[in-house]
């Protein structure tokens, strides 16, 4: 088989996780999040986990530099590039790294979908689901910082991807089965 990547982008509460899912499972893909990624880090403690914690909970940019190191040593374990990147590149820094890290392990992208929901709603269901899940960075004030910084730091890359020719726009709304469908369509 042959190299694939897709990226999964939306702002928080898009749905990304859930679809990041069901594309990976579809695709034979390894879906990659770097939010797991960072969560599972806390959970066991660990250096990286320790430094992302606090910035996790005020709903910033844990720095580049690690980011990108706890990706390059996931696709190291693979022996093929077949994943699905979902919650990186959030960055210009990290989407030029993620360029020279497909450079080095022989892989090209392949596609990037982006979910797009209305701010409204998304407040709306991050709430929501603070008080289903229980995630310490999903009250109001922090959700709404997020966005922000999903605004300021991260919009600009689907310009990046669309000049590229690689941008699929997907509208994230309604039903889950729904947005599934649409993002097959958008890749077909
Ligand atoms: P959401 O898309 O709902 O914000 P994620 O699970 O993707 O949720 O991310 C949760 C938090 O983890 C982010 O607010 C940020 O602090 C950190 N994080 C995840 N991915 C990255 C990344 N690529 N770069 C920097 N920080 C990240």
């Amino acid at each position: 088989m042959s190299s694939e990547v897709l990226l999964m982008m939306g702002p928080p509460g898009a749905g990304k996780g859930t679809q990041a899912a069901r594309l990976a499972e579809a695709h034979d893909l390894r879906a990659l999040s770097t939010g797991d990624m960072l969560r599972a880090h806390v959970s066991q403690g660990t250096d990286l986990g320790r430094e992302a914690k606090a910035i996790m909970e005020a709903g910033d940019l844990v720095p580049d530099d690690l980011i990108v190191a706890m990706v390059r040593s996931e696709l190291d374990e693979l022996e093929e590039i077949r994943v699905l990147l979902d919650g990186f590149p959030r960055t210009p820094g990290q989407a030029v790294a993620l360029d020279a890290l497909l450079a080095e392990f022989g892989a090209e992208m392949t596609a990037a979908v982006v979910l797009e929901v209305p701010e409204d709603e998304l407040v709306r269901r991050l709430v929501g689901r603070a008080e289903e899940l229980g995630r310490s960075d999903d009250n109001e004030a922090t959700v709404r910082h997020r966005m922000s910084v999903y605004h300021d730091a991260t919009k600009p890359l689907l310009d990046f991807y669309d000049a590229r020719g690689l941008l699929r726009r997907v509208d994230g709304t309604g039903e889950m089965s729904d947005v599934t469908r649409r993002i097959q369509e958008a890749l077909a």
